[in-house]
């Protein structure tokens, strides 16, 4: 859940929704507050028992320094200790946006924010956090051309540190990356804007060939379902 979806849906109308799919259907289920700008939205998420938090400093503004990116991280990271909330981060801002984008994807450009070895240790050892978004090629959006990942640097950011490691961004990224991935030890892969697209393109079709209906939600008439 992003920060636009938490903020349109609600805080505890999100978790009140997880906690009774959770017992409708007896699946374990968590709520990750991805990408949330503020330590204040970050404490409300904890609050309110969500189970995963990401703190992201850098999106709100790609030039926060360091020093600010690891004081507020730590700070979540203290709160999240009353919940046992794990606490995602990462040291500087990552690039793309989670939308369809035209134009191609420039290498050597995403290559300067790739993350190293030295800083994930730094960084984890200075934050004290559970999960560490890496930076390997992986971009926000979906891209006309396929994501193409370091895999040996993320053998060597795996072996640097413990951490738990994530990949963001991982739209149009072909398969076999990420079962490389999870070998070599990523924990959680996001992808959005695959979804978004399929979204989307199946609200287009399903208002297309039902250009009369306009109930949200009708069972029986062949569709269901309308997002709201
Ligand atoms: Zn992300």
């Amino acid at each position: 859940m992003g920060d636009g979806e938490v903020k349109a849906m609600g805080l505890e109308n999100i978790r009140d929704l997880v906690d009774n799919y959770k017992e409708e259907y007896g699946v374990e289920m968590y709520i990750n507050l991805d990408h949330s700008p503020s330590v204040d939205d970050c404490k409300r998420a904890i609050d309110a028992g969500y189970e995963f938090i990401h703190i992201d400093i850098s999106q709100a503004n790609h030039e926060a320094t360091t020093e600010e990116i690891i004081e507020k991280t730590r700070e979540v990271v203290e709160y999240a200790k009353f919940t046992g909330a794990l606490v995602e981060s990462e040291p500087h801002y990552f690039g793309g946006s989670s939308n369809v984008h035209t134009e191609g994807i420039d290498f050597e450009e995403i290559k300067k924010t790739f993350s190293t070895p030295e800083g994930i240790k730094s960084f984890v050892d200075a934050t004290g956090i559970d999960t560490f978004a890496a930076a390997i090629g992986n971009l926000h959006g979906k891209y006309p051309v396929p994501k193409v990942l370091d895999l040996e640097l993320l053998q060597s950011l795996r072996d640097a540190s413990d951490v738990q490691l994530s990949l963001h961004g991982g739209s149009g990224t072909p398969l076999h990356y990420f079962e490389e991935a999870a070998r070599i030890g990523v924990s959680k892969i996001n992808i959005n804007s695959d979804m978004r697209y399929v979204f989307r393109k199946t609200l287009e079709k399903v208002l297309a060939e039902n250009p009369d209906e306009y109930a949200v939600v009708k069972q029986g008439v062949g569709w269901s379902y309308m997002p709201i």
